[in-house]
């Protein structure tokens, strides 16, 4: 199969490279200049684990290339992916469809044979069938499918979850864009990994519902962490205890300081405001929005107790900004509202992050970036742990207390224990949803 892959974000680029790996031929076409010079030296312009690997041994089978030339990537081609940006729309939380819209009005005006026009961003329920309108609309002769192939990958481990899916969802409305659609997943459906199928609609919410539902279970961890503290409850033993039942299961059970990155918080805004237009309140995702937005504040005066009322004059070391480990991505991460309100506070605050700098400089100014944990936290007041970076999970804590000027530690990803952390020689610890010390 011949494919065209619009945007090399972590999502177009991920499936461009394993779709390459299946051994189909594929062009990934970027608008961003500096993405694509990047690509055609071989340099990955993102951070995921093993992609640079995978990428280099397609370009040099053959079948990966990269180009701005939309046209040409095109030529020929079964079938065209969007996998644009869909961020959240300044002012109304609906989803930006403009970046889809103008990539699909793209397509129809190069577009001159059948292909099919698959939608993997994530979009509002509706969307494919505006993205057929907007394309007979620029290109009244065009023969053409579209297709809903909504993507579940996780940054961090793209890769693994892109080559070995829980499910592929496909929406279609045609049989012959269901056997284009079959065609380029055979190598997974050969190995048994299953394929819904559906039609336009169904396809599209059931992203929306899937990180609906697994932002609402982080939340409900989170908020029972919050009661933990308040009766003298552990919630890491809670979450084990309850995760152990089939029926609920152990993974997003984590109690954190609120779930941030590219999409739980612009997909769960994005479904509140489609309900909303259809006047059927989404609820329990409004109150998941809400409460997650209560978590972080809650976080900042964790952190402000433990520098005794204010962080005015303190040293705060902050491991860890993005917004999960083994990835580069900061958006919406929690350390975007944290760290400005150590900073706007009054403290010196000291960063470190194994791949957060380069996008964070930018994003979180007045911090001094350190090279490790231990440059960071010496003659701080206070160490936060605010990602769970395998780095961060066995540091030499009694090195760290000791070149503290204050050993108080908040471990917002509960890696470490009020016992380690007494033994370390640090005098006040606090985590989540468990009985810090000192
Ligand atoms: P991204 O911002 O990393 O990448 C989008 C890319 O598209 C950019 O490189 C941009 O330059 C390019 N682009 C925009 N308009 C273009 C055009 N007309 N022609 C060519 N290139 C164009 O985004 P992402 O994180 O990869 O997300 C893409 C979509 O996938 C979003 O809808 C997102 O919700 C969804 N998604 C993301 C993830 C994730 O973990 N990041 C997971 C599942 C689904």
């Amino acid at each position: 199969m011949k494919i065209a892959m619009i945007g090399t974000g972590y999502v177009g680029l991920v499936s461009g490279v394993c779709f390459s790996d299946f051994g189909h031929d594929i062009v990934c076409v970027d608008k961003d200049p500096r993405k694509i010079e990047m690509l055609e030296r071989g340099e990955v312009p993102i951070f995921e684990p093993g992609l640079d690997r995978l990428m280099a041994k397609n370009v040099e089978a053959g079948r990966l290339t990269f180009t701005r030339d939309l046209k040409a990537a095109i030529a020929g081609a079964d079938a065209v992916f969007i996998a644009v940006g869909t961020p959240t729309r300044r002012g109304d939380g609906h989803a930006d469809l403009t970046y889809v819209m103008a990539a699909a009005e793209e397509i129809a005006k190069a577009a001159d044979h059948y292909m099919v026009i698959v939608t993997k961003s994530t979009v509002p329920v509706g969307t494919n069938r505006k993205v057929a309108e907007v394309v007979r609309a620029a290109n009244p002769d065009l023969d053409f499918d579209v297709a809903s192939n909504p993507e579940f990958l996780r940054e961090g481990a793209a890769i693994d979850d892109f080559m070995k899916p829980d499910r592929v969802v496909v929406g279609v409305q045609t049989d012959r864009a269901a056997k284009v659609m079959e065609e380029i997943y055979r190598p997974l459906y050969l190995r048994d990994f299953p394929i819904v199928t559906t039609d336009l609609e169904s396809a599209e919410m059931i992203k929306y519902a899937a990180n609906a539902f697994l932002a609402t279970k982080i939340t409900f961890i989170n908020e029972i962490a919050a009661l933990c503290e308040k009766v003298g409850a552990d919630v890491k033993m809670v979450s084990k205890g309850m995760g152990m039942d089939g029926r609920i299961g152990n993974k997003f059970l984590h109690a954190g300081p609120g779930y941030g990155g590219s999409c739980f918080p612009k997909d769960t805004k994005a479904l509140a405001r489609i309900g909303q237009e259809h006047g059927q309140p989404m609820q329990i995702t409004e109150a998941v929005i809400k409460v997650n937005e209560e978590v972080k504040r809650r976080m900042i005066d964790k952190l402000r107790d433990l520098c005794g009322g204010s962080f005015n004059g303190k040293t705060v070391a902050v491991l860890g900004v993005t917004f999960k480990p083994n990835t580069d991505d900061m958006r919406d991460a929690p350390s975007l509202t944290i760290v400005p309100a150590l900073v706007g506070g009054g403290a010196r605050v000291r960063v470190t992050d194994p791949q957060g700098r380069h996008e964070g400089e930018a994003l979180l100014p007045g911090v001094t970036w350190e090279p490790d944990p231990y440059a960071a936290t010496a003659h701080a007041d206070l160490l936060v742990i605010l990602t769970e970076w395998n780095e961060f999970r066995a540091l030499d804590l009694a090195r760290i207390a000791n070149g503290m000027s204050t050993r108080r530690m908040a471990d917002l990803r509960n890696i470490y224990s009020a016992e380690d952390a007494a033994e370390a020689g640090f005098d006040a610890y606090d985590s989540i949803g468990r009985q810090g010390h000192g």
